[in-house]
């Protein structure tokens, strides 16, 4: 019997490089003071863990992680709790696998 080890998500991002685009996120979360339930269930849904609640309890992101899957978009976009476009040329995520 062929046993593997699990692949975790984790160890499969570690592999991607990312070109940080300073001073141009291409995620923004819409200025709130409680989170909609749209952006509470972006600290779960979003693969690169970009989303985190600050010590204030409002959602942030940090997109210098994003593998641009457009999870977050499918999600929060429609009811404007962000806004989600693609970096500018060149950068953003850099596939190393496919
Ligand atoms: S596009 Fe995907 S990886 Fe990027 S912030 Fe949204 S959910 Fe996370």
């Amino acid at each position: 019997m062929n046993v593997e080890s699990p692949v975790r998500v984790e160890d499969k991002l570690y592999h991607n490089r990312y070109l940080v685009d300073i001073g141009h996120p291409h995620v923004k979360v819409r200025a709130h003071t409680t989170p909609s339930p749209q952006l509470l269930a972006l600290l779960k849904a979003c693969p690169a863990r970009c989303y985190e609640l600050n010590d204030n309890g409002q959602v942030e992101i940090t997109v210098d992680g994003c593998i641009e899957c457009g999870t977050c978009r499918v999600i929060a976009e429609p009811t404007g709790d962000i806004e989600w476009s693609h970096p500018r040329g060149g950068y953003g995520v850099q596939f190393k696998f496919g």
